[in-house]
């Protein structure tokens, strides 16, 4: 079998050191096995081995190799969709267990950096920097409904406040989130993995899941080996291709590029983002960026449907990088890269069980970081036979997309088409 490596980015080029991980040979027997090593396995096989299950956990290239270890590095708090419109389709009850939920996964993030001394240059507070007035007054319902749910640290931002935190007239202004923040995202989920095995779980690289017997007594299948276990979790979100086909018809793997640039000098990059916060604007195909912990800029934005080599991915992100800060114009870019996350309709994550011991948590379709973080804990809580929570994301209604698999991609491609209009017209 071919050994899968990283994708050429900044991540992979300053990642820290790390073991190499064995390809799973022969049968293993365990609690729980775990199939994928993003943040949504990593954090699940953590918080169940810190309640004495043992874990085994399947990744089919290397650690944070999907969107865990590639993405803008953005701890962002709350869902991809406003609580208000979330309440209106499954009720008040149901809206407060997952409005109290969504600033835990940030929270969890730095408990987990604390306690097992991470090295991932985190950084706190996030920005959304809204582009138009409307855009502005989402921002200020945003915070009112999130005091609602006890969430009282956002801070709105005029014009003025928000040029001091970003170096760039683009915005009208903004809404600042102390606990949000950013953080190597490689490098996060490799010292995560790093935490998993220091509590003896065991993790096997190179080992894709290629079959699994269902049944009371489930077996995962990999091309040299066999993992018999008392309950399955799939993590594989957007990489995870047909194993699950049931999951398949419900989501859809979009990919989104990222550029980043030379270190800046000190004096630049703190002419950019003076107070070192990440920042993600309004619109539906948002564009989003940090500083790097070696002063570089990570620019990532919008969906791109077919760009695929590194120079295709710089001219489509470079431009919309100097529409925001045209002081960049002859700062070189050293790194280009692509990654999946998993949309859903809905845009809320697909969760749930199949039978009773298979279960799963994927397609969040934004603001993974923080989301990917709690969902290990309500799995792991799940399998300790504490439903409540998981199952506040569980019974979430979830749609097919229309026209089926094969129309998926043209679907959103439409979509995403749409929105950028809408972003375009400020409507
Ligand atoms: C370019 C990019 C930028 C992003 N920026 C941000 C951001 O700034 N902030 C934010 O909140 N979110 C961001 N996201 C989204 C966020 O990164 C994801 O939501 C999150 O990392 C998903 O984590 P995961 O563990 O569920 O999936 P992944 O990290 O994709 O992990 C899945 C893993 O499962 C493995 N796998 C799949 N199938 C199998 C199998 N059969 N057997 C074994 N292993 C398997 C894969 O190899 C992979 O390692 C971004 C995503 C991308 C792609």
């Amino acid at each position: 079998m071919p050994h899968t490596s990283y994708p050429s980015s900044y991540y992979a080029a300053s990642a820290n050191p790390v073991p190499a991980r064995p390809e799973l040979q022969g049968e293993v027997e365990t609690d729980v096995c775990v199939i994928g090593a993003g943040y949504t396995g990593l954090s699940t096989a953590l918080f169940l081995l810190e309640n004495g299950f043992k874990v085994t956990v399947l990744e089919a290239a290397k650690v944070g190799f999907g969107a865990s270890g590639r993405n803008g590095g953005q701890i962002v708090n709350s869902y991809s969709r406003d609580i208000d419109v979330i309440e209106r389709s499954v009720g008040a009850k149901q809206a407060k267990l997952l409005g109290d939920m969504a600033f835990e996964g940030g929270r969890i993030i730095r408990e987990r950096i604390a306690k097992y001394n991470i090295q991932c240059d985190l950084k706190d507070g996030g920005v959304f920097a809204a582009l138009s007035t409307k855009q502005m007054g989402h921002l200020e319902s945003q915070k009112k409904l999130w005091e609602r749910f006890g969430h009282t640290q956002l801070e709105l931002m005029d014009a003025k406040r928000i040029r001091e935190v970003v170096g760039t007239d683009s915005y009208v202004g903004g809404m600042l989130d102390m606990s949000g923040g950013h953080i190597h995202p490689l490098n996060l989920a490799l010292g995560e993995a790093a935490a998993v095995e220091s509590l003896g779980g065991v993790i096997h690289e190179q080992s894709p899941a290629v079959k699994i017997d269902r049944g009371a007594n489930p077996v995962v299948h990999t091309p040299k080996g066999r993992v018999k276990a008392k309950f399955i979790v799939v993590a594989g979100n957007a990489y995870l291709g047909g194993l699950v086909p049931e999951l398949a018809s419900k989501s859809m793997p979009c990919g989104t590029q990222v550029i980043t640039t030379e270190p800046l000098s000190a004096d630049l990059a703190k002419s950019l983002l003076p107070t070192d916060y990440c920042v993600e604007d309004c619109n539906y195909l948002l564009d989003y960026y940090r500083l790097t912990g070696d002063n570089r800029l990570i620019f990532g934005g919008g969906v791109v449907y077919g760009a695929r080599d590194p120079s295709n991915i710089e001219a489509i992100i470079r431009p919309k990088m100097l529409k925001v800060f045209p002081q960049l114009k002859d700062v070189k870019i050293d790194f280009a890269w692509t990654g999946n996350f998993l949309l859903t309709l809905s845009r809320l994550p697909q969760v749930g069980r199949i039978g009773d011991n298979i279960y799963y948590s994927q397609g969040c379709s934004g603001h993974g970081v923080t989301y990917t973080h709690l969902a290990g804990k309500l799995l792991a809580e799940v399998l300790r036979g504490q439903a409540e929570r998981f199952d506040a994301f569980a019974t979430l209604p979830h749609y097919p997309f229309p026209g089926g698999r094969m129309f998926q991609v043209p679907f959103s491609a439409i979509g995403a088409w749409y929105y950028t209009m809408r972003d375009k017209l400020g409507i």
